[in-house]
C-alpha cells in the first residue's frame, strides 16, 4: 500500500451533505470491518464519535486499542499527541492514522523538547541541584519527544485522573519536581497534596530563570511550566458563582485543567472519565453543571435524559478536536479501500523507547 501525508482532502468531499457522508462512512466501515479500529475521543463531534469502536480519554483509548492486535489500522479521531501515544503502545504491524493532520493540541505545542531541555539546564544551575534530584512529570498531552525526555530523566507521564498520585510519587523521589506542560493541572495537584503556595513556582517560557529569582527557585518543591488549555481557560470563578447563586442544589464539577480558583469553588473536580462516571452514577432528577469541553457535556446531557446536565460556561469548544469532521473520516476510509494509507503517525523508534519508559513508569505508580 502507498502512504501519503495530506491536509487537503480534496473538493469531492466538500459538497456532500451530512446524511450522505454518514451513509458512506457506515458503508466503508462495514467493508473494512476486519482491518480497522476507529477510536473516538470524548471531545469529538457527534458525526465522528458515533462511528467509534472504542471511546474514552486519550490514554484509555491507546491502551485499549493496543490490546486489540488483529486490526491493522487504528484510526484515531482525536489530536496528534494521542495518535503518537497509540503508535508507541501498539504492535509493530499496526498503523495509526490521524484523519486531520492539523488536529494538534495547542497546550502540547506550548512545550517543545528543546525548550524543556533548556529550562532543565537553567533549573539545575539556578537551584544547584543535580539532574537526578529534579523529577520531571509530563502530562499525557505532550509530544512523544517530550515524553522521551521524561523517560530519559527517570520521570513519569501523568493523566488528569492520576496527576495527584504521580506528583506525590515524584516528590518522594527527588528534591524538586518539574511539571509540564499544563500549569493548572500541576497547581491543582499540588493544592490537593497541601503543598504550600510559596513552594510552587511558575516557569515563564522565554524569560531568564523562567522569570524567577534564582535564589527563590532553589527552595521550590514544584516548578510548573506555564502552558494551559485555552478551552478550559474560558471557565472563570464567576461562572461557578453565577450557577451556584441561581441553582444552589446543582452539583458543579470541573476538569482539573481549569484554573485553581475555579477548582476551589466547584463541588468536585475530575478527569473526563471521572466526570462521565459521576454523572452516570448520579440519582435520576439530579442537576449537574459541568465545566469542560462542550461536545462531551452535550453528549452527556443527551445520554442522561433523566438528569439535568448543563454547561458551566459557554463556548468551550476545542477547535482542533472539532476539526476532525465526518468528511475527514470518510476520506481516510476511502483511501484505505483504494489501497492508500493516509496520515500515518509514526514515532521514531529511539524516541518511542524512552517515551514508553515514562508511560510504563506511570502505570507502575
Ligand atoms: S481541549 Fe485543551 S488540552 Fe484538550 S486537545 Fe483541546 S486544547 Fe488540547
Amino acid at each position: 500500500m502507498t502512504e501519503l501525508l495530506q491536509t487537503n482532502i480534496g473538493n469531492q468531499y466538500r459538497g456532500l451533505d451530512t446524511e450522505t457522508l454518514l451513509e458512506r462512512i457506515a458503508e466503508r466501515k462495514r467493508e473494512l470491518a476486519d482491518r480497522i479500529l476507529i477510536l473516538g475521543h470524548h471531545y469529538e463531534q457527534d458525526g465522528v464519535f458515533r462511528f467509534a469502536d472504542l471511546s474514552g480519554d486519550s490514554l484509555k483509548l491507546s491502551r485499549e486499542a493496543a490490546a486489540i492486535r488483529d486490526r491493522e489500522f487504528l484510526i484515531f479521531c482525536g489530536v496528534h499527541f494521542m495518535a503518537e501515544a497509540a503508535d508507541i503502545l501498539s504492535a509493530p504491524h499496526q498503523k495509526v492514522l490521524l484523519p486531520h493532520l492539523d488536529a494538534g493540541c495547542p497546550m502540547a505545542d506550548m512545550a517543545s523538547r528543546g525548550a524543556i531541555e533548556a529550562a532543565w539546564q537553567e533549573l539545575c544551575s539556578a537551584s544547584g541541584l543535580r539532574g537526578e534530584e529534579i523529577i520531571p512529570i509530563t502530562y499525557v498531552n505532550s509530544s512523544a519527544a517530550v515524553k522521551a525526555f521524561v523517560g530519559t530523566h527517570n520521570g513519569s507521564v501523568c493523566t488528569s485522573s492520576n496527576a495527584n498520585r504521580v506528583l506525590a510519587w515524584a516528590l518522594e523521589q527527588g528534591r524538586m519536581v518539574f511539571f509540564f506542560p499544563d500549569q493548572h493541572l500541576g497547581r491543582n495537584a499540588a493544592w490537593m497534596l497541601d503543598i504550600p503556595d510559596n513552594e510552587v513556582f511558575l516557569w515563564h517560557r522565554g524569560e531568564p530563570c523562567g522569570g524567577n529569582d534564582p535564589a527563590d527557585i532553589a527552595r521550590a518543591r514544584v516548578v510548573l511550566w506555564d502552558g494551559y488549555c485555552e478551552v478550559h481557560m474560558r471557565i472563570f470563578p464567576e461562572h461557578v458563582q453565577d450557577w451556584r447563586a441561581h441553582f444552589p442544589e446543582a452539583k458543579i464539577m470541573v476538569h482539573p485543567e481549569c484554573r485553581n480558583e475555579v477548582v476551589r469553588l466547584a463541588d468536585l473536580s475530575g478527569s473526563t472519565e471521572g466526570i462521565i462516571q459521576a454523572v452516570s452514577d448520579a440519582k435520576p432528577g439530579s442537576h449537574w453543571v459541568i465545566g469542560t469541553e462542550i461536545n462531551l457535556v452535550e453528549r452527556l446531557a443527551g445520554q442522561h435524559p433523566d438528569k439535568r446536565v448543563d454547561n458551566l460556561a459557554p463556548a468551550c469548544l476545542c477547535p482542533t478536536m472539532d476539526a476532525v469532521s465526518p468528511a475527514n473520516l470518510l476520506w481516510v476510509l476511502d483511501n484505505l479501500a483504494g489501497g492508500r494509507v493516509v496520515n500515518r503517525i509514526q514515532v521514531d523508534e529511539e524516541i518511542a523507547i524512552q517515551a514508553r519508559k515514562a508511560l510504563d513508569q506511570m502505570l507502575a505508580i
